[in-house]
């Protein structure tokens, strides 16, 4: 057996053996519940009203349970199965079982109608191969077991045929695979529509690749070494989502690409959870920085650093030391020259300086005072200010007040916030003037694209114990996710059954989504939470607390929204998520959703000596100063209202960002791979039941299989069904030749079967979920 067949095909057997077929229909085989396995597989031996007596199979225990409890087993014929929707018992524990018996024998990947489901191995696994890229190459879906690759390759011929644009979008949780896939996604087109490879390329250099594919493969690496962490759930964690846009010509060759990044977890950069790492590249440059180049960046050792709390935490198998070289070849590749380098790193470093500013409260007032001004210094210096300057403008910076300018002493708790913003702030900005680089370099040929492909790589839903704003933005986006998906597969099943003339109307479960978006997004009538946030960040005096009160006041009612008073006690509100209930709590929202800064160290980096900070701190719009947020100095907030035209708020800024890509998915084709992790351990070989349900049922896989089982989910061409059943029907076809549609519909009388379980189409015979389960015990008999 190739490592192919063993990873990709499978052992099938099974589906054959006819042991395995009697087994099944003779003892009625069927899944009960576990609290430890999930379900377990037993057989039915008696049945009295609503309980059932189960033998279990493993263990030869006779259990009693309740007929609703009990889920169908699936014939042997539907053994590891490539697409779900296909199961004629369509259960939870069906596809759990099907996911696990694919999962063991080292199958991660499984269709279930719409969506691709992947299991994420910890382990390699020898598929990603040229030789499997070669063999998924123009390939139809259904022609090659399912693999990230056929998704693509399905993407890029649908592209090329319908000159539609396509979009492949990863979800699930954190360490579930999301950016795994997306870079195997990415490799696979960068290898089968390059440019480069024309025929006389291929032939004398078949592994090389075009400039532009290697910079779009390289643009990974950087994004990772200064978007990526170490987090307790996963040692490389993405700590932004991205839309990466593959843009085409009518060849299909690749003619440019562009990213867009969502939510930075800037916070990272001056603060960690116990075990977890701040950005992988404050440690790449720590540890791999030359003599030169650290007496340049004015580098020190770990355990100087107040914003490495956790000291040199490290990666295991990966030396940091290496990956500060690798990042700097991708950028050498990336064509991002020596200065600009540098550039990026001064502020890695002035961000880590910054968290060595300390401060302390002067002796007969409360103002703050900078006893030791070495990392001031320090700072001053990498960033091209002046420090006198830029002291002044921490300790006592100068406000406006009506027309005239005051200078206002901070307390100490003023000065600390002032400098971890502004810590946060020069690596968002970093990160994003990072982001537009490599645009730009990816975007060189200028040519316009005749179509493209994006893949999204964005955290699915989270819902912790308690949940912050961060946790509001990403469920609202998992929200308009999921509508999406719903959406699309009202329309696709809509279309079959039209295609096949078969009557049958089909309810858009998309629209379930709204009243959730409402309560998030709505402008007015009653506004939504992020409208009330934004309203409560304008008013004098506003709280935390008075946001929250606002919100009950006007979504108090709202079917989706809980008040508190029902909730545990350090809730403030809860959210009725498609996934699941979640409770938030609205500590720090006025501020998050304002994001404030010190104006007056703003101008100053703005002016700075140093081109490329001056660069980073050139656009001032969105910087709304600290002493105009409600709490921080309420004296002052009359004098906000006059920038309300300019300044817009995180909240507001997302809702657009969201809006924008939501509009491009709307007008691609999409393609959705839910990945799974199957155990919080990062073991390989080991899947935990109940954590796998739990995300099948907030990734809406699940839910999937109830709205497909309302409809006729399984369908066989007349041809396939005449074949495996016509058995049943000794006598209902004449001998001699009779179209595939006529003999179907013959069989079908003879099977004396109720007219609501089937439907007769244009090519094809639908069933609802189970029928075919019973045409398969009749055959059994036979
Ligand atoms: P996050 O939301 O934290 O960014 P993620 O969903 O992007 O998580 P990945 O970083 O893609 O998760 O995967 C986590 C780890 O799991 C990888 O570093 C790798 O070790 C392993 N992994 C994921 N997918 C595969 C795969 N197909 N083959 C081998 N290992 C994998
Ligand atoms: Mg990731």
């Amino acid at each position: 057996m190739t490592d192919a067949d063993k990873f990709l095909y499978g052992d099938r057997s099974a589906i054959n053996n006819p042991l395995a077929q009697a087994d099944w229909s003779s003892k009625k085989l069927v899944w009960v519940p576990s609290e430890k396995l999930g379900f377990e597989a037993g057989s039915v031996k008696e049945e009295h009203g609503d309980e059932c007596v189960v033998e279990l199979t493993d263990s030869g225990k006779k259990v009693k349970v309740n007929k609703d409890d009990i889920q169908k087993m699936n014939p042997p014929k539907f053994n590891k199965v490539e697409d779900m929707a296909e199961l004629t018992c369509l259960n939870e524990a069906s596809v759990l079982h099907n996911l696990k018996d694919r999962y063991y024998s080292g199958l991660i990947y499984t269709y279930s109608g719409l969506f691709c489901v992947v299991v994420n191995p910890y382990k390699y696994l020898p598929i990603y191969t040229e030789d499997i890229v070669n063999m998924y190459k123009g390939k139809k879906r259904h022609e090659m077991p399912p693999h990230i690759y056929a998704i693509t390759d399905t993407a890029y011929r649908s592209m090329m045929q319908d000159r539609e644009d396509q979009s492949i979008l990863c979800t699930g949780e954190s360490g579930a695979g999301k950016t795994e896939n997306t870079k195997k996604v990415i490799q696979y087109l960068a290898h089968v529509a390059s440019s480069f490879k024309s025929k006389k390329d291929q032939v004398m250099f078949p592994l090389h690749q075009g400039e532009l594919e290697k910079q779009l493969l390289q643009a990974n690496p950087i994004l990772e070494a200064f978007g990526n962490a170490k987090t307790v759930k996963n040692d490389n964690s993405s700590r932004f989502g991205k839309f990466i846009r593959i843009n085409f010509d009518v060849n299909g060759y690749i003619v440019g690409a562009n990213i867009e990044t969502y939510l930075l977890e800037k916070s990272r950069a001056i603060r960690q959870a116990k075990d977890e790492r701040s950005f992988h590249v404050f440690y790449y440059m720590l540890s791999g920085a030359g003599d030169k180049l650290r007496s340049e960046l004015c580098l020190e050792d770990y355990s100087k650093y107040r914003f490495l709390s956790n000291g040199n935490v490290t990666i295991p198998g990966q030396q940091d030391k290496d990956m500060f070289t690798e990042t700097m070849d991708a950028f050498e590749i990336m064509s991002i020259p020596e200065e600009e380098r540098i550039g990026l790193l001064k502020v890695v470093s002035a961000v880590l300086q910054l968290g060595n500013m300390t401060f302390k409260k002067e002796r007969h007032s409360d103002q703050a005072s900078m006893p030791d001004d070495t990392a001031a210094q320090k700072v001053c210096h990498l960033l091209g200010i002046n420090v006198t300057d830029f002291t002044r403008a921490i300790l006592s910076p100068r406000i406006k007040v009506g027309r005239d300018y005051v200078q206002k002493a901070q307390t100490q708790e003023q000065a600390e916030f002032a400098v971890e913003a502004l810590a946060k702030a020069s690596y968002e900005r970093m990160f994003r003037w990072l982001v537009l680089r490599i645009n730009k370099a990816l975007d060189k040929t200028k040519r316009q694209g005749a179509s493209f492909i994006g893949i999204l790589d964005i955290a699915g839903f989270e819902i912790f114990e308690l949940n912050s704003f961060e946790q509001l933005c990403i469920n609202y986006t998992n929200e308009k996710l999921q509508q999406l998906f719903n959406h699309t597969m009202f329309i696709l099943e809509q279309e079959e059954y039209q295609r096949e003339g078969i009557e049958w109307s089909f309810i858009d479960f998309g629209l379930d989504l709204q009243p959730c978006i409402d309560l998030i997004e709505k402008p007015a009538g009653p506004p939504g939470i992020l409208a009330l946030l934004d309203e409560e960040c304008w008013f004098p005096k506003a709280t935390d607390k008075t946001f929250v009160e606002k919100v009950v006041q006007e979504q108090g009612t709202h079917p989706k929204f809980q008040k508190p008073k029902k909730l545990k006690d350090d809730a403030d509100f809860c959210i009725i998520h498609y996934a699941g209930k979640v409770d938030y709590k609205a500590d720090e929202w006025l501020m998050k959703n304002m994001d404030p800064l010190n104006e007056c160290v703003a101008t100053l980096l703005n002016q700075s000596t140093d081109k490329f900070t001056a660069d980073l701190w050139r656009d001032m719009d969105r910087i709304v100063g600290l002493d105009k947020v409600a709490g921080m100095s309420d004296s002052m907030h009359g004098a906000f209202k006059t920038r309300k035209g300019m300044f817009r708020t995180v909240g507001q800024l997302y809702k657009e960002q969201l809006s924008n890509l939501m509009a491009t998915l709307r007008n691609t084709n999409p393609n959705f791979v839910r990945c799974i992790i199957p155990n919080h351990e990062k073991k390989a070989g080991k899947l935990e039941p109940h954590l796998v349900l739990d995300q099948l049922r907030c990734n809406g896989v699940l839910e999937g299989i109830r709205i497909c089982r309302q409809g006729f989910p399984n369908r066989i061409v007349f041809q396939e069904f005449r074949q495996r059943y016509e058995i049943l029907t000794p006598n209902a076809i004449p001998k001699g030749f009779m179209d595939g549609k006529q003999a179907c519909v013959l069989m079908i009388k003879a099977l004396e079967l109720d007219p609501n379980l089937y439907r007769i189409g244009q090519s094809k015979v639908f069933f609802r979920a189970g029928v075919l389960a019973h045409l398969e015990e009749e055959r059994d008999m036979k």
